[in-house]
Order: structure tokens, then sequence, then C-alpha cells
């Protein structure tokens, strides 16, 4: 395992992902009852921009660092929480990124849950220390597929799964949508996320094949590409697979990506997709 989300956080792929947890975070509190966040492929939780290793990538650059000019009211308003994690952690400025974990437990209320798994032994450590004294969260350090397996269905009978792999290992793609597969086996309610990149290989067209397939109704593909991809050009944009989505969640990313397309984009590549995969019933 040589991944480190040090190096990548606060990237395009990164503000992606995150605009989306929060609004689905946004729309599991409009219920009372509470719910669990289980996130499979968690990392440290929070990320330092000046430090060693995002200061040799840079990355953040192109992400959180192009989104300091606000955008149109209508979409401040849905980045508002997003937006919020992030002001908390900084005063002024721009050092701290929160991971997903982070983000969560800041948008979360009071007896909501976060079970944060993360198999990296160092990074497992880190997150552990990183949200000792909380006492909505736990950490585990399993393999995300057997943390799937134990963890679910939660408790509460609510919540969203995050699956977020490095896709470093050849099989890293078919073990994702397996593992959703047994996510959705055992909790067919629940709102699973599943992250992808978008590279010039066929990754992405696999899993969006395979997670079509298993025909769970309003399955949304969410895509945000920032620039060509070509042979060992790296990561060109992500997707996310979001199952069984909140209701309205596709009418305010609709609004959203192409105003992230055009902000994040290089050149006139930037390109952002909102698709039904599966239409909800
Ligand atoms: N979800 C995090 C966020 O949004 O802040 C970023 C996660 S990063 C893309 C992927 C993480 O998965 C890395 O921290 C890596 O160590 C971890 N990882 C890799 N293989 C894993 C596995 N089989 N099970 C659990 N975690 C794994």
């Amino acid at each position: 395992m040589n991944y480190r989300h040090a190096y990548h956080a606060g990237n395009h792929a990164d503000v992606l992902k995150h605009i989306v947890l929060a609004r689905v975070i946004e729309h599991l509190k409009k219920k009372d009852k509470p719910f669990r966040v289980i996130d499979a492929h968690a990392g440290t939780g929070l990320y330092d921009l000046s430090g060693i290793e995002a200061g040799k990538t840079g990355e953040w650059e192109g992400g959180i660092g192009r989104l300091a000019e606000p955008f149109a009211p209508e979409i401040e308003a849905l980045l508002q929480p997003y937006r919020e994690v992030i002001d908390a952690l900084n005063s002024g400025g721009l050092t701290l990124y929160p991971g997903s974990p982070e983000l969560a437990l800041r948008l979360m209320r009071t007896g909501d849950a976060l079970l944060a798994n993360e198999l990296h032994a160092e990074d497992a450590m880190a997150l552990e220390r990183h949200v000792t004294g909380e006492p909505r969260a736990r950490v585990t350090a399993l393999d995300a597929e057997t943390c799937i397996k134990a963890h679910l269905p939660p408790p509460e009978r609510r919540g969203l799964v995050l699956i977020d792999p490095p896709y470093e290992a050849k099989n890293e793609a078919e073990k994702a949508t397996r593992m959703l597969g047994h996510g959705l086996r055992r909790f067919a309610t629940g709102v699973f996320l599943l992250w992808y990149p978008l590279k010039a290989d066929d990754i992405a067209a696999g899993i969006i094949a395979e997670v079509e397939a298993m025909k769970v109704a309003a399955t949304l593909r969410v895509e945000l590409r920032v620039r060509e991809a070509f042979a060992g050009g790296g990561l060109a944009g992500s997707g996310l697979l979001i199952l069984n989505t909140p209701w309205r969640l596709d009418s305010e990313l609709q609004l959203i990506l192409p105003a992230l397309a055009q902000r994040l984009g290089l050149g006139n590549w930037g390109h952002g997709l909102v698709e039904w995969l599966v239409p909800p019933k």
C-alpha cells in the first residue's frame, strides 16, 4: 500500500467528493432519526496543506485553492455546509483541509455516529488520535471489504456508506463493486457513495457498467472532468456513483457541477456530468 492521501488532499477529486458528501449528510439531517456514516477508506481525517506531502504535489491548488471566489448565490447556498467546515478549521487563509471523517463529524448531529475505517496502520493511528474524545466516532483498521461485511446494517438502519479506494492495485475496481454488492445486500436502503477515477483507462467504464447492472433505483452518476485524459497522464477527473440518491440531490448537483467544471477545468476541458444511471422508481 503506497497510497497516502496527504499528497492529494483538497484536489479536484476531493472537492467533488466532499461537496457531494456534505450534501448527502444535509439530506439525512432532514429527518430527526439518527444516522450513521460508514467511511470504509477514511484516511487520516485532517490534512495540512502547508505540509511536505501536500507541497510536493501542489494538487490542492487546482482544487480547493481555486474555490476562494464565491459562486452565484444559489450555488453558495448549497455549498454552505462544506464551506463552513473549511472556514471553521482555518481562521483566515487556508492551511487545513478536512478529510471525509472530519467533514462528517462536523456536519453530523449529537445522536449521529461515525464508523471510520482505515487499513494503513500509521494513518489509522493518526485518525484514532484525531478523533480521540469524540464520543460519536469509532475507528477500525480493517480491510474495507471486511469492514462493510462486519458493520452493515448499522444499528440506526439509516445512513451512508463511502467507498473511496485508491485504485492502486489491479483488482481494486472489481473489489470496490464487490463490496458495494455486499453492502447493498446487508443495507438495501442505505445511501452508498462509490468514488472512481477518470483516467486514460477503462476503470470508470467497467465500474459504471457493473453498478448499472445492480439496477438499484435512484442511482446517480456524477462526474467532474478537469483535463484531457492521456496514457501516463494521471487523474483527468473523477466520478461518484450515488445509490439510493436522496430526493432532489440530482437537481442540486445539476446546479453545482457546471460551475465547478468551469472553475476547476483547464482550458476548455472542464466538464460536469449529472445523469441517472438507474432512475428513481
Ligand atoms: N475518504 C478519504 C477522504 O475523502 O478524506 C480519502 C481516502 S483515500 C482516497 C483512500 C484511503 O484508503 C487511503 O487512506 C488508504 O490508506 C486506504 N486504503 C487502501 N486500501 C484499503 C483497504 N483495502 N481497506 C481500507 N482502507 C484502505
